[in-house]
């Protein structure tokens, strides 16, 4: 048996489906030199069975805290809650979303346990990280959920038809926010024959909503950019603006897919009342914005609302409503952050690498990142 035991619980959040590994990537950690447990059932949400990850050499357990509390290290989805952190022993090292922003009760309880964390949610988004960096491959997810869940809500067809029976116009779809899931829901609903004109505050986007054939939508306003490839906090006078221009474009859609976000912010207001008021009967609002408070005004996280016949979808939880690649890609991209750092079956991170170092949070009982 190899050296670093990894272990795999079973995700308990509420809605939540995906699972941490899969049977490739259990493979690819024991070639690694490391051994695999998994709690029995883990992955069952995911449509990954027991059987097919002992097949793969996983260990199958059934008590919880036992398993947790052999751990080397822990691989999960959502962070571990305050009760798990407790079965841990000093020394063992989480891999999971965790956000500083949010978590900060599990963070302190890590830390006091001198639990070694690291967060899939601040790994640098710089090449070399891109085969580990699970936002791009939870957004990518969530951006095509969102137009499936769009179509499935409009009472009109996407594409253009033009048939005996007279022709049928292409929707029109506005994407709003234009980073890894706004570009999936564009390259989407192109793949579904819409018309589609986005706009993001980020001077790059424009070229890359160009180049998946849709329109961006030049506002005339200041661009954004803030560090690490992230737009930066907007002022409240630069919201109200891009709204007061925006009203005539999200009046013209029948599909509004809302992807803005500014890391550890609430989600900038786009879309206020007054503009779904003049939305047509029959218009559909997706706001994968709604985790974060709603791009939309009026969005309810997890419910879909109906505002003068114009539906509001207050996406939550998007990667998971497709739990079976979601886990896969997930998956590799948390085999691929803990490779690098496992060195001949032993746990040995090089602290000076640049992505080693962001995305620690807690170490050696210090909180690093709050
Ligand atoms: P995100 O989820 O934080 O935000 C989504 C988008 O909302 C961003 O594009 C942002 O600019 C936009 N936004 C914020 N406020 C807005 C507003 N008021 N109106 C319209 N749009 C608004 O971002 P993300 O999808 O995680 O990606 C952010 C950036 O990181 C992108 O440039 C992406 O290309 C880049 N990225 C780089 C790498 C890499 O180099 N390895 C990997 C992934 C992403």
């Amino acid at each position: 048996m190899g050296g670093v035991r990894v272990v795999v619980p079973q995700e308990l959040a509420e809605g939540e489906r995906r699972v941490a590994v899969v049977p490739d990537t259990t493979a690819r950690l024991i070639a690694a030199g490391c051994s695999v447990a998994v709690q029995a059932g883990a992955g069952l949400g995911a449509f990954v069975a027991d059987d097919d990850l002992a097949a793969r050499g996983a260990e199958i357990g059934t008590n919880r805290s036992a398993l947790l509390g052999s751990a080397d290290v822990v691989l999960s989805v959502q962070p571990l809650g305050l009760d798990d952190v407790e079965a841990l022993r000093a020394g063992t090292v989480t891999l999971s979303f965790l956000q500083p922003w949010v978590h900060g009760d599990v963070i302190r309880a890590m830390a006091g346990r001198s639990v070694t964390a690291f967060s899939l949610d601040l790994v640098p988004r710089i090449s070399r990280a891109q085969s580990m960096d699970a936002l791009s491959s939870q957004a990518l997810v969530a951006g095509y959920r969102a137009v499936i869940v769009a179509a499935e809500f409009a009472p009109r067809m996407f594409p253009l038809f033009m048939t005996a029976a007279g022709t049928v116009p292409p929707a029109k779809v506005l994407v709003l926010g234009a980073g890894v899931a706004g570009l999936q829901a564009i390259a989407t609903a192109r793949r579904l024959g819409a018309v589609v004109s986005a706009y993001d505050v980020r001077a790059a986007s424009a070229d890359e909503v160009s180049s998946l054939g849709a329109t961006f939508l030049d506002l005339r306003l200041e661009t954004q950019e803030g560090a690490g490839g992230y737009a930066r906090v907007q002022s409240e006078d630069f919201l109200s603006e891009q709204r007061r221009v925006l009203v005539q474009h999200v009046g013209a859609a029948d599909v509004v897919i809302t992807t803005a976000a500014v890391p550890g912010r609430p989600a900038p207001r786009l879309v206020t009342a007054e503009m779904v008021h003049a939305m047509r009967p029959g218009s559909v609002i997706v706001d994968l914005g709604a985790e974060g408070g709603g791009n939309c005004e009026l969005t309810r996280a997890g419910e879909t609302v109906d505002v003068g016949g114009v539906s509001i979808v207050g996406l939550r939880g998007a990667p998971s409503a497709l739990p079976a690649h979601a886990s896969a890609l997930y998956a590799r991209n948390v085999a691929n952050l803990l490779t690098l750092m496992v060195n001949g079956g032993e746990f040995a991170p090089d602290w000076d690498d640049e992505i080693v170092a962001g995305c620690c949070v807690t170490r050696e009982g210090q909180v690093l990142q709050s």
